[in-house]
């Protein structure tokens, strides 16, 4: 038996849902840009037949099924239905509300609950964890095709086939102290950085890479000890009040700091602290400061700083650039990382076709729904390799593992990184910083 207030709570998901899917006008426009219903061509997968099966539960029509529950979890949330709906639905949001009304009705189940509830706030064993697999996958170097150990892969629910970042050794955040002070004397601005769990754990050299920007250019740069998930993997995967207890946490730790601005290099992270905290904290002023001060790292640079004409070094390389659903959509953030890329002398940048288009790696999706996160990528690889670069740059970790995966898979030579990291390997050339 439900308590009432998550009775209450799930009503309420039902009633924010169905505000939205009641302005569809089931015109079908979404059916040709869904990126999953491209692949898998069944009606129940794009946002017309999400809206349709959230008003069929709403009017008690349609019990939730696994079937229903598996069209529920075929999402993206990668919002090309809503950029291109001329209702103004946003059917992501439909979604979200569903699965945060599944998920208040039968409870997380144990494994999400340890996650979600328990492993993301203590941090520690999470961190052991990451740090033991580095050793691991170091020992194992280079896991082939052909490495038994790909056989166990399946019992943790994923792919045999595919291929994992290294984890690091040694969390970024271990390496700074909390108040990394500017290397040029008084500060210009104190600005805070959400590192994000890949970047602390998998992808230290973005990390890095944004502290020696900022700090190489006069900023202090506040790295608070204490700061936990964003919450985007527990919005997505249903647990409402798991995603709102993260976000407040975040939300009063950042404003203890006095920060002139606040910088997240992961593009969901910084889309959550941006925007969908709204979803969980109402009619707060102080809340409306906090999500003013949030800037990609991108849009942050391109914004504040002024590279001197003989800032940058020249690097010989083409590059390509894929946007983020959750920077490009989700923040509007498109020409900055673009623009910081062409600033550097030398290097060739190759618009790609369809670089707005999702790659299909969506958090948790592209390791629960591998097969088809992997069809719709392969369009990815395939308008990379036309423009003949060295390096795909992006602004999204998830992003950069799935593409990365698969360019091994096709066994191309390019390589996914972040933007920050190529431009700081021209600043660092020129020995700016
Ligand atoms: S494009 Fe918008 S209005 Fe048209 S069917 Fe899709 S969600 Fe409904
Ligand atoms: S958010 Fe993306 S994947 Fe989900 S229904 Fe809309 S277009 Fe399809």
């Amino acid at each position: 038996m439900m308590v009432q207030r998550q009775r209450e709570q799930a009503e309420t998901h039902l009633l924010r849902a169905a505000q939205e899917f009641q302005k569809c006008m089931q015109c079908g426009k979404c059916r040709s840009v869904c990126p999953v219903f491209k692949e898998i061509g069944n009606e129940l997968y794009v946002a017309r037949g999400k809206n349709k099966l959230a008003e069929k539960i709403v009017s008690g029509d349609l019990q939730i099924t696994s079937r229903v529950k598996d069209a529920i979890n075929e999402c993206l949330n990668c919002k090309t239905c809503s950029a291109n709906c001329p209702a103004g639905v946003s059917p992501e949001h439909v979604v979200l509300r569903l699965r945060w009304y599944i998920t208040t009705r039968e409870g997380l189940g144990l494994f999400k609950a340890l996650v979600f509830r328990q492993l993301l706030w203590r941090k520690w064993p999470i961190i052991a964890g990451a740090v033991f697999i580095g050793f691991v996958q170091r020992i194992l170097l280079d896991i082939g095709p052909q490495n038994p150990v790909r056989h166990l892969f399946p019992l943790f629910g994923f792919s045999k086939r595919r291929n994992f970042p290294r984890l690091a050794l040694r969390p970024a955040q271990s390496l700074y102290p909390e108040v990394i002070p500017s290397k040029k004397g008084t500060p210009v601005k104190r600005i805070g950085y959400f590192t994000g769990c890949a970047g602390n754990l998998i992808y230290t050299n973005v990390v890095k890479s944004v502290v020696d920007i900022l700090t190489g250019y006069g900023y202090d740069v506040v790295i608070p000890k204490d700061q936990k998930c964003s919450g985007t993997p527990v919005l997505a995967n249903g647990d409402y009040e798991g995603a709102a207890n993260l976000m407040e946490h975040n939300f009063n730790l950042f404003r203890r700091y006095d920060l002139d601005a606040i910088v997240v290099s992961c593009s969901s992270c910084g889309l959550a602290l941006k925007k969908e905290i709204k979803l969980f904290i109402d009619n707060c002023d102080e809340l409306r400061e906090f999500c003013d001060k949030i800037y990609d790292i991108n849009e942050f640079l391109e914004k504040e700083v002024q590279f001197g004409p003989n800032d940058l070094g020249r690097l010989p390389y083409r590059v390509t650039y894929h946007d983020p659903c959750h920077l490009n959509r989700g923040q509007d953030v498109r020409k900055e990382p673009r623009s910081l890329l062409m600033k550097i002398p030398g290097l060739i940048f190759k618009e790609m076709q369809d670089a707005a288009v999702c790659c299909g790696s969506a958090g948790s999706y592209c390791l629960t729904h591998y097969e088809t996160a992997i069809q719709i990528n392969n369009h990815k690889i395939k308008n990379i390799q036309k423009e003949y670069v060295e390096y795909v740059a992006t602004a999204c970790p998830t992003c950069i593992m799935h593409i990365q995966d698969n360019l091994l898979q096709h066994h191309s030579g390019e390589k996914a990184r972040f933007v920050v990291e190529i431009l700081a390997d021209s600043l660092r050339k020129a020995g700016t910083i």
